[in-house]
Formats: C-alpha cells, structure tokens, sequence
C-alpha cells in the first residue's frame, strides 16, 4: 500500500523527546524558547510563539487583531474548516470568497468585491503550501484599511519572492501536525514582527498569567503572578519543541525531496491533456506539503472513480481541499451562497501520495496507475 503521506520523523527526533522527558521540565521551558527562538531566525521574523496548534494560533491572532462581534473575515472556504472556525471562536463572520484554480488560492478580485463596512481582516491561506500573492492582497488591505492575518498551517519551508513564509505579515500561523511538513505531533507556532503581540500572544496561551514559568523559576526574589485577563491553555510541552527543533534542522531538506518528487509527478503528467498540474511563478516556491491534481472538463473517468480505482491497486488519495461552506457546521448559514469555482476545484481534484523518502519505484507506480486508469475508461 503507498500512502498518502508519512512525517519524515527519525531517532534524532526520538533521542531530543527521551533527554527532554528526563530533565524533568516537560513544558513552557528552555525547549520551547529554544525552538521559538531558532523557527524566528529560520523564518526571518523578530518573535515566534509556539502553541498547542495551529488553530489555537489562528484563534489568538484573531483575539490581539481586535477581532469580535459583528467583524467579518474574508477567507477562502476552500481550506481546512480550522481556517473558517477560528474566526468564529471571537464572534466574527467568516465571510467565504473564491479561489483560483490554478493555486487553490483567494482570488483577490473577488476577495475585493466582498468586502463592506463590516470587514476588518483577510485570512489569507497558503493553500497546500502555495503561497498566494501576499503583496497584492497587501494593497487591497492597505486601501481598505484592513489587516492581515496568513494561515501558513501548512507553509513551514515556502517562500514568496525570496523570503520564507512567516517574514511578510505580523501574525502568520504554522502548523506541525502529522500531515504538514515537519511535525511535533500537535503543535503550532505564530510569528510576527510586533512585540506586543508577542507578549500578549505568550500571555493569552499561559491562562492570562503575568509571568511565565522560566522567570519565576529562574528567580531568586518571591514573585506572586497575576491573571490579567481571561486567557487560555495553548501551551507547547517541551516534549514537542525537543522534537520540533530537530524537524526545524531537517526542514530544507525534506522541502528539497518534496520538490524533486513533485517535479518528477509534473513531468511524468505534462503530457496528459486532462490534468491541470499545480503551476508554481516566478517568484513563488512551494513546499509541496500536498500535490494536488485537477481533473479537467472532459476527463474520461470522474474523480471518485479515480480515487476508487487507484485505492483497489493500493495507493492512496485524498479528494482535493475540502469547502467549509458545504459542511454541515455552515451549511445553515451558508443557505444560498454560491461558489462555482471552489465547488469545482474541490469536486475535481485529486492530492496524490507524496513523502519522504517516497521511493522512485513508489512514484513511477502512482504515475503508471494514473496513467492506466485516465486511458482504460478511455477506450470504453
Ligand atoms: C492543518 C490546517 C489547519 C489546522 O492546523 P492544526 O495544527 O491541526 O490545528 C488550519 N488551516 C489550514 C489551512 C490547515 O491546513
């Protein structure tokens, strides 16, 4: 069986976990500074905060944004269902716009043509680890006076226009769940350029506490803490640092491998009229946290059928992104909304296996498979 994904985990990550366990100070520790400290230097941001996920990120972002009630946020509906539910935890409406196609991305005409007085902020995806064109959605929000807030969930390691993904905004977040690129089990983090974010970021994840765990141990005078507000528990462990620390190190070149799979998949497919491969610009680089295939009008066998088919020969798929609007969560208050092309790029694609270490012989079967079955139904 090939599956879909794996994360590239070794003993390295293991050994980090054991050391960390033993020294007994399992969280909100030197680890998790450490890590904070080596992904902001990694992304070429001024601070990171490391949480328990990324949609804990995303919902403190929407918190130190001055996002509530009656706010709307623009968002693609076509993302994970995390992206749209953290602008509901502080009482803003999600408001859903239409993506490309070619990128799965916002589109940003029609995010400009959804906007009213209501809206405070775009929630821009990098969809699948494709960035969008953060600069263009920069002057749409800065005409409109708007923020903006990257859900980079699975963007660890992209980069637009030369710079990693993670430097372009104040409040950008990552996620190392198991299907992203690097991976510490759960876990998340939040970069930004902004110091009182930051703070209140790392207040907000610790119940609100007035001081965190290193300063209290580390002093010799009594201190008292204070809740100073309503806060939350969004902690990392140290446990998950150890191993994110060394995912960090390894991140360049599990991105690197991702690439080379990828380039092989898009050459091996050129050739085939039916599919729309994923298009990288000048400028953008992917991580290729998925690779995700469109199957164009026309196309001899439906998507499902595919994705059947290729499961009886053993390989896995996943249908493309999923659209949150379609959901039963949102479906209510979705009632009349229509979104044509979301609804077919998500009913169209197809994410193929993609790993490391995929082996060569791993690819050239999906490819074959592929191949096979777009021609068999073709000839009946
Ligand atoms: C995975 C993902 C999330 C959620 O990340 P978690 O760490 O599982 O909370 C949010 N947004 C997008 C776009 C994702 O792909």
């Amino acid at each position: 069986m090939i599956p879909i994904a794996k994360p590239y985990i070794t003993t390295e990550e293991a050994q980090a976990a054991y050391d960390t366990i033993l020294t007994g100070w399992i969280t909100q520790g030197p680890r998790v500074a450490e890590f904070e400290e080596k992904f902001a230097a990694y992304t070429g941001s001024k601070y990171a905060v490391a949480v328990s996920n990324c949609t804990t990120a995303l919902h403190l972002c929407m918190i130190v944004a001055g996002i509530g009630k009656d706010d709307e946020v623009i968002c693609p509906s076509m993302s994970y269902i995390a992206t749209a539910n953290s602008i509901k935890y502080v009482g803003a409406k999600p408001v859903f716009a239409e993506v490309e196609t070619s990128t799965y991305n916002l589109d940003v005409k029609d995010v400009e043509k959804r906007i009213t007085p209501k809206t405070r902020a775009i929630l821009l995806v990098h969809q699948i680890g494709m960035p969008a064109d953060i600069d263009a959605f920069r002057q749409l929000a800065d005409k409109h006076k708007l923020l903006i807030i990257e859900d980079a969930a699975c963007a660890a390691g992209s980069k637009y226009k030369g710079k990693a993904i993670g430097s372009h905004s104040d409040l950008v977040c990552f996620s190392f769940h198991p299907r992203k690129v690097i991976s510490t089990g759960d876990g998340g983090m939040i970069t930004t350029n902004r110091e009182d974010y930051a703070q209140r970021m790392k207040l907000l994840r610790q119940h609100g506490m007035s001081v965190n765990d290193r300063v209290r141990h580390g002093s010799s005078k009594l201190i008292f803490e204070d809740h100073v507000e309503v806060g939350y528990n969004y902690r990392m462990t140290d446990i998950q640092a150890a191993v994110g620390i060394k995912q960090l190190e390894k991140l360049d070149w599990i991105v690197g491998e991702r690439r080379k799979i990828a380039m092989r998949y898009n050459q091996a497919f050129a050739d085939v009229d039916f599919l729309q491969l994923p298009i990288e610009q000048e400028g953008y680089f992917s991580n290729y946290q998925s690779y995700s295939i469109y199957l164009k009008p026309g196309c001899p066998i439906g998507r499902n059928d595919l994705m059947q088919k290729l499961l009886d020969e053993g390989i896995s798929t996943r249908r493309g992104i999923m659209t949150a609007h379609r959901e039963t969560a949102y479906k209510d208050e979705c009632a009349g909304l229509s979104l044509p092309v979301t609804e077919d790029a998500c009913d169209r694609s197809i994410v193929l296996p993609l790993y490391v270490p995929m082996k060569e012989e791993e690819v050239e079967m999906v490819v074959r498979k592929v191949k096979e079955c777009l021609a068999v139904t073709h000839a009946f």
